[in-house]
């Protein structure tokens, strides 16, 4: 009889690029990661490493489509003796944004999942559509493969009415599914996860803010392993300062806008998703770029540091108001994991919430989850590194392994 196989392909297909990493599920180690960019377009670039060579390829030139884009890469594992052919691949893991209420968990993909992922497109336009082009190549390509949807939205599902519902009529919200998702969430499951593990403790036994800043941005309120409130809401627009997103306004900005400003729905839309947030306020959305601005005086990047800073901490605030008693608070993402200053600065003056950051912890730079509160407080502060492609890939092989499968080192 043949080993059972233990790869997962993960893909990640966003409007015009596809994110893959392809794990082996043994020991959680990654064989090859990579990325299609720009696809659609005459500049459509591929890059490919190999994590056993050490071979990193790149071509330029134009890819058409998500087709085209996934034959490219299997072509790619093939020149690596990883091709989608191979006996050893198990399942291919899907991101998809957007799973509604409906779906909780990670799910094997069969016609009526698709069906209700399309059902789902009015609630998340740019990213479902993407995802569905994603699923549907990898089937033509591998139609005898278990392939499996990892939502965005399920780690929030266990949200109570509460935190979920919006103060409108029930019948509207109803009608057109208007409530509170929540996006990240497969970062915010293994984050808080492996915050629990970092303390010594079992998910069960703890309660941990975490804040996922990234370009996108969230924060989450976790009690006992399950998420109790989120920040982003029906689309990833509320909450957060975001890179390009406002996150947060009175609604109606947006009536304003379009009677005094004369703007239509979509260019409002426009505003608020991508010309908004750090970028809109000083012309830069990478926190690199505006640090490096803030030490040159510029007063733009010092006042979006600022409202970025400032709607974090109420944030914090409010999540340990929902939670009663927080234990631990943890950063990730790219500004979250890299961004010293950034942590700082949302956790000063919270002395009174028992939140600290010690500047010599702080400063130190590394991959590992570690702590950066001083010893002793009473709420440990930390640095956590996302890993939500190791997340989906567990997630995908627990669902269609062996019944023995590991459920990798993040459960
Ligand atoms: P996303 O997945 O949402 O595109 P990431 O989690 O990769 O985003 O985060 C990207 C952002 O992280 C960049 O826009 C930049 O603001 C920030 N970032 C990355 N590296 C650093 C760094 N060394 N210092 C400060 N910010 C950083």
């Amino acid at each position: 009889m043949s080993p059972s196989p233990t790869r997962v392909l993960v893909l990640n297909s966003g409007s015009s690029s596809v994110k893959y990493q392809l794990l082996d599920m043994r020991d959680s180690s990654r064989l090859a990661v990579g990325l299609v960019e720009r696809i659609g377009e005459q500049t459509s670039r591929l890059r490919h490493t190999c994590l056993d060579s050490g071979d990193t390829r790149e071509a330029l030139g134009p890819i058409a489509d998500h087709e085209a884009a996934l034959k490219a890469v299997a072509e790619e594992l093939t020149r690596d003796g990883l091709g989608l052919d191979s006996p050893e691949l198990a399942a291919i893991g899907h991101r998809v944004v957007h799973g509604g209420m409906f779906f909780t968990e990670p799910t094997v993909i069969d016609d009526a999942v698709l069906a209700e992922i399309e059902r789902l497109i009015p609630v998340a336009p740019l990213h479902n559509p993407a995802n569905l082009t994603g699923i549907r190549t990898a089937q033509a390509l591998r139609p005898d493969l278990p392939q499996v949807a990892v939502f965005d939205t399920a780690f929030h599902t266990t949200m109570p009415e509460s935190a979920a519902r919006y103060a409108i009529d029930p019948k509207f919200a109803d009608r057109y599914r208007i409530r509170r998702y929540g996006f990240h969430g497969t970062s915010h499951a293994y984050v808080s996860r492996a915050t629990a593990r970092l303390l010594g403790r079992t998910p069960e036994e703890v309660n941990v803010i975490v804040l996922h800043l990234g370009n996108g941005a969230s924060a989450s309120a976790v009690r006992g392993g399950r998420c109790v409130d989120t920040s982003m809401g029906l689309t990833p627009l509320e909450g957060l300062v975001m890179g390009t997103r406002s996150g947060d306004l009175d609604p109606a900005v947006i009536f304003h806008l379009a009677r005094v400003g004369g703007m239509s729905m979509d260019e409002i839309d426009t505003l608020l998703n991508k010309r908004s947030g750090l970028f809109g306020l000083c012309g830069d959305n990478d926190m690199r770029e505006i640090r490096r601005r803030i030490d040159e005086g510029d007063e733009a990047a010092r006042l979006a540091f600022d409202i970025y800073i400032h709607r974090l901490k109420k944030y914090i605030g409010a999540y340990c108001a929902v939670l009663g008693r927080v234990d631990a608070v943890a950063f990730t993402a790219g500004v979250g994991e890299n961004a010293a200053p950034v942590r700082e600065a949302a956790v000063a003056g919270l002395e009174g919430l028992g939140l600290a950051v010690d500047p010599e912890l702080n400063a130190v730079r590394a991959d590992e989850p570690r702590l950066i509160s001083p010893a002793g407080t009473r709420v440990a502060v930390a640095v956590v590194p996302t890993d939500e492609e190791l997340e989906i890939a567990t997630q995908t092989y627990a669902l269609v392994g062996t019944g023995s499968a590991p459920v990798g080192n993040n459960s």
